[in-house]
């Protein structure tokens, strides 16, 4: 337990528009920070180019905006913030957490095919972790973070529990590509940090990179933010939310007349409860919403209850 004021975060990344998952990321993280007179950031995660449009962004801000979700300062663009992360990139290899791997992407399908003939896992294992800079070609390279090899990597998480992913899992994962970009990997963890995000809310198929990303952290020295992965939503049948459950775009419900408080409403029940409380102000909301309300399985979304 600490003073640190909260700050939370909504990291999209525009490559469409604000869905009924996204919307209810955005909402966790503005309630929780709202009742506690946190900050709540928006940070748009705009590094794949081929990807991410304006029009996307655009179409997130306004979803965010009908909903009543205000963000404090201003939204930031992850790829205007590459030089950061190639810093630091240099950092880690100035301080030996990182190195130079030249190898060739017919190389690293060599060494899989050998590994998998002989049993072994195939995770690759670059020659070049531990080569003399000496010892180093005037040819392009990737950065890679020289992970430990030995020990876990337990993910503290507050939805979850404790997650225990074993190092040897784990490879050297890639910081900067080749043509000196940032990985979304390495550029999370920058932008998280340099914000200073101190709780990451977000849906669970993220938690496997929340183990990649705390050895980012334990690499620079760095404070690890509290994660806490939400488990996505599924529709009334079991199944993984899609257009044939209903709508997905928020604005959707907008154009429907639907009122952006009866959304809230709806959204913050989704995977939180308050006891047998259905409606709330959003005073009540931001005042009883906490991690420890937000459960373990899969939260159901029934389009037919919202229209009730
Ligand atoms: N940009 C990611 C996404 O839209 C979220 C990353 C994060 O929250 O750390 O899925």
């Amino acid at each position: 337990v600490s003073d640190t004021p909260v700050v939370t975060r909504f990291a999209p990344s525009p490559t469409g528009f604000l869905h009924i998952g996204g919307a209810r990321t955005a909402l966790f993280n503005w309630l929780f920070a709202r009742g506690r007179g946190g900050k709540f950031l928006l940070r748009i995660e705009d590094t794949d180019r081929a990807r991410s449009t304006p029009e996307a962004t655009e179409a997130i801000l306004k979803g965010l905006t009908w909903l009543g979700l205000d963000w404090d300062g201003d939204p930031v663009s992850q790829f205007a913030r590459a030089d950061r992360h190639a810093e630091v990139a240099h950092q880690m290899l100035a301080s030996g957490h990182a190195y130079k791997c030249f190898a060739t992407q017919d190389e690293i399908a060599a060494f899989r095919e050998q590994a998998k003939a002989e049993g072994r896992s195939t995770l690759y294992q670059s020659p070049w972790r531990d080569a003399d800079p000496a010892s180093h070609p005037d040819a392009p390279y990737v950065v890679r973070l020289k992970a430990p090899r030995e020990g876990a990597t337990v993910i503290a998480d507050r939805v979850q529990g404790d997650v225990t992913i074993a190092n040897d899992q784990l490879d050297d994962m890639v910081l900067l590509r080749s043509d000196g970009t940032p990985t979304y990997m390495l550029a999370v963890v920058v932008d998280d940090h340099d914000m200073g995000v101190t709780h990451v809310i977000r849906g669970d198929d993220h938690l496997n990179n929340a183990a990649r990303q705390m050895q980012i952290y334990a690499a620079m020295g760095w404070d690890v933010p509290v994660w806490a992965h939400i488990p996505l939503i599924h529709g009334p049948d079991g199944k993984k939310l899609s257009k044939r459950h209903g709508a997905l775009g928020v604005e959707e419900y907008r154009d429907m007349g639907y009122p952006a408080a009866g959304m809230r409403n709806y959204l913050a029940r989704l995977g939180w409860s308050h006891g047998d409380d259905e409606f709330f102000t959003d005073a009540q909301a931001q005042d009883w919403f906490g991690l420890e309300g937000i459960g373990r399985s899969p939260a159901r979304f029934d389009f037919k209850k919202l229209e009730n």
